[in-house]
């Protein structure tokens, strides 16, 4: 059998299936209780008139004295009001009184019947099922005569028969109104996910921009459309982020690819004296620097990718920054810059060495690099159950405009186009410090340097 393919269907069937299995386990326990409640009732009501009946009759000396109107006595009249039938019988089965409706109750009665008994059976002159009762009439022990009386279980049998055709319209009734129910439930329910489906085939790796955007609703599914959304959000961040960075990083290799290729050019031109050669050979030399510093940067970018779980354990960071100032204190020295340095021993951060050392490296590299003169001041100390280190410089500044920028990739202020870089030591700077946990900030006063903080969490 084909599979059914949409779920409402499928929930539709289930609900109808699920209600016919309850209904007609219901009508069929009602119908039973039912038929045997009626037909209990009417057992306990010829019996109960047939003892009476019983208890009414004038008996001597074993001898059954039955007055020619006994059964006319008005007590016993208002039965055949009612539609009972009752007869009077010798044990031999000859009738001595009888009044009712129906004949030949139980034409083959023996004489030898002793304890009182019901039978079901059909009314030949009206073709109508009857109950009968039979009953010894008991003087001392002995069974002297017989009673029986009867009733049509037609009324029974019309009510039976009501309650079933009730039972056989209603089921299928309210079965299909149930599946009916279930279809409407589930296409309400599930709208939602069609459009789920709808905005996934609009999507493509170019445009990401479809939202659902449908009402907040804190059920399943609009959990569902919600966190949909929120995905396609932070793929859609993801993929603009990707294609800056691809078309940043192209531009920036491009940069000094374009300014080599002008400089062989024009020295190709014509012969050149030695030292114009030489310039050449310097400027190319330059533009190649960048070029590697720009290719390492991208790599260590590239290396970085998906490092934010690696196993971090815990780094004594003040040893480490004291042997990066240490290693950078030449650099320093050498555009006579003086480096000073407060750190508290014993600072201790989980994480990854190498990455740290990047970090370090990098912002102490930017405050040698945009520093002329005056001083760098490194501090790390305990804050706030945090570890606070501050890279401090008497250097350039940077720009109040500029600040909210200044960790974007390949974000350089105009003031540092003198110098050399890629723009993408500080932006990699805070993946590291945010892989750690920590946060990075920068304060300044222009013209009087820059002042980079890194908390980093215990
Ligand atoms: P790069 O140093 O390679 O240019 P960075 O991402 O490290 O790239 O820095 C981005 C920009 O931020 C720099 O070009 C510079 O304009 C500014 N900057 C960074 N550090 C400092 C600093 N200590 N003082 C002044 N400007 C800085």
């Amino acid at each position: 059998m084909k599979r059914i393919k949409t779920l409402r269907v499928r929930f539709a069937l289930w609900t109808s299936g699920l209600f016919f299995v309850i209904l007609t386990g219901f009508s069929v326990f009602v119908y039973i209780r039912m038929s045997r409640n009626l037909y209990a009732a009417i057992d306990d009501s010829l019996t109960l008139n047939a003892s009476q009946i019983v208890a009414g009759l004038d008996i001597e000396n074993n001898l059954i004295n039955i007055p020619t109107d006994f059964l006319d006595e008005s007590e016993n009249a208002e039965l055949r009001e009612r539609g009972f039938t009752v007869q009077i019988l010798t044990r031999q089965g000859e009738i001595l009184q009888k009044f009712g409706l129906h004949q030949a109750l139980l034409p083959h009665l023996s004489s030898k019947i002793v304890d009182p008994f019901f039978s079901t059976i059909s009314d030949p002159s009206n073709e109508t099922t009857i109950r009968v009762y039979t009953t010894p009439v008991i003087e001392n022990g002995q069974p002297i005569a017989l009673l029986q009386a009867a009733q049509s279980l037609e009324q029974v049998q019309d009510t039976l028969e009501r309650l079933f055709l009730t039972f056989l319209v209603s089921v299928p009734m309210l079965v299909t109104i149930a599946g009916f129910s279930g279809y409407f439930l589930a296409a309400r329910a599930l709208a939602p996910i069609d459009q789920i489906t709808l905005t996934a085939r609009r999507i493509s790796a170019e445009d990401l921009s479809a939202r659902l955007n449908i009402p907040v609703i804190d059920d399943e599914v609009g959990r569902l459309a919600q966190t949909f959304d929120e995905m396609l959000e932070r793929l859609d961040d993801a993929f603009k982020r990707e294609r800056q960075f691809t078309n940043d990083a192209s531009h920036e290799l491009r940069t000094p690819l374009t300014a080599m290729q002008a400089v062989l050019g024009m020295i190709r031109e014509k012969p050149r004296a030695t030292e114009e050669y030489q310039q050449a050979l310097d400027d190319i030399s330059e533009e190649t620097e960048r070029l590697i510093t720009l290719t390492e940067n991208l790599l260590n970018f590239a290396r970085r990718d998906g490092k934010n779980n690696s196993v971090h354990e815990p780094v004594n960071v003040s040893t480490l920054l004291g042997d990066v100032t240490d290693s950078m204190r030449p650099l320093a020295e050498a555009k006579g810059l003086k480096l000073k340095r407060e750190i508290e021993d014993n600072l201790y951060v989980r994480g990854d060495s190498d990455d740290l050392i990047r970090l370090f490296v990098n912002l102490l590299d930017n405050a040698i690099k945009f520093t002329e003169h005056g001083e760098i001041y490194i501090s790390a100390e305990m804050q706030n159950n945090a570890v606070k280190i501050s890279i401090e410089d008497t250097g350039i500044g940077i720009g109040a405009e500029h600040l909210p920028h200044i960790f974007d990739r390949f974000y350089r202020t105009d003031k540092s186009r003198a110098t050399p870089g890629s723009g993408l030591g500080l932006s990699i700077a805070q993946e590291i410090v945010q892989a750690h946990g920590g946060k990075i900030e920068v304060t300044n006063a222009m013209d009087k340097g820059s002042n980079f903080i890194i908390y980093f969490p215990v």
